[in-house]
């Protein structure tokens, strides 16, 4: 089924000039980029986005950490796209996750782990409606799509 999921780079990945090189993995998959932009992450949108966290140790550091500086945010659509992208990103801590995945690739602790990814089509609808205003996704169609999804 085609979905949509939130998908955003961390403070980190800004700082380490490699939101090009995330957007690459996600592009050459055959996923389609429906809405990005870059952001500041208020400590209320932190909170309410990181909400099922609540009272867990890491908690205080994960929203001082996403709050440090700009995040880049985006709205990826596709065929299977929660999952996919799940997988493309790789385990939470980086020290689980295997060399060509983007935390096994890119990052070795889990509170620099470069990259969020909606874990559920729930979660991706609520977390994109968190983020972004319905005009800011765009519609639009690929030619490339006839090579890439089934007839
Ligand atoms: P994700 O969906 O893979 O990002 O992982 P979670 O939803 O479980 O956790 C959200 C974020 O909190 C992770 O991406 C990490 O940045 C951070 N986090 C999760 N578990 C830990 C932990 O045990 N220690 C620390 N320091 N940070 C954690
Ligand atoms: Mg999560």
């Amino acid at each position: 089924m085609v979905s949509k999921t939130f998908l955003m780079v961390k403070p980190d990945g800004v700082q380490r000039q490699i939101i090009g090189d995330i957007i690459s993995r996600f592009e050459r998959k055959g996923l389609q980029l429906v809405g990005a932009k870059l952001m500041r992450v208020t400590t209320e949108l932190a909170e309410e986005h990181y909400k099922e966290h609540k009272g867990k140790p890491f908690y205080e550091n994960l929203i001082q950490f996403i709050t440090s500086g700009p995040v880049f945010a985006m709205v990826w659509q596709g065929e299977n796209v929660v999952d996919i992208t799940r997988k493309l990103i790789g385990k939470t801590n980086p020290k689980d996750a295997e060399p060509g995945t983007i935390r096994g690739d890119y990052c070795l602790y889990v509170s620099k782990n470069i990259i969020h990814g909606s874990d559920s089509e729930e979660s991706a609808v609520r977390e994109i409606s968190l983020f972004f205003n319905e005009d800011e996704i765009l519609e639009y169609n690929k030619d490339i799509d006839v090579w890439i999804y089934k007839s």
